[in-house]
């Protein structure tokens, strides 16, 4: 697995509040322009798949729309620790191991294309080798 470290320093390094628990996690933000859309979370850890081609049905449909998202999520695969890259859940809290609320609506996240990934967690593509984020400082 590559590994891409990001230093604390940078802009698009910060915390992810946990809403259950309330602890800090250390995570790496995908900006804007990188257009990380849609992109979705595994069920069991914080692993989170990006897929250039799943921008297509989105394109094609002219919106995003539970149809659309269904579409989506049949094809979505399974992440290596056996869950699966699932609509609207989040990440992974590190302290209490709950889902962290970050998805409110899960067809208006189709477009969202800041991808959070947690320190340690892996970013799983269609057009690139996984790579696993560390934060080192
Ligand atoms: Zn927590
Ligand atoms: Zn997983």
């Amino acid at each position: 697995m590559n590994i891409v470290e990001y230093p604390r320093s940078l802009q698009w390094v910060g915390h992810l509040r946990c809403n259950h628990c309330q602890g800090l996690n250390e995570a790496w933000r995908s900006s804007g322009m990188s257009d990380c859309f849609p992109h979705f979370f595994c069920s069991r850890c914080s692993n989170v798949i990006h897929r250039e081609a799943d921008k297509a049905p989105i394109y094609a449909a002219g919106k995003v729309d539970a149809d659309v998202l269904a579409q989506i999520a049949a094809t979505l695969p399974y992440c290596p620790c056996g869950g699966r890259f699932t609509p609207g859940v989040g990440p992974t809290c590190g302290h209490c191991q709950q889902k962290i609320d970050l998805i409110k609506d899960p067809v208006q996240y189709l477009q969202n294309p800041n991808m959070v990934v947690m320190d340690g967690a892996c970013a799983f593509s269609d057009e690139r080798p996984p790579y696993q984020v560390r934060i080192v400082g």
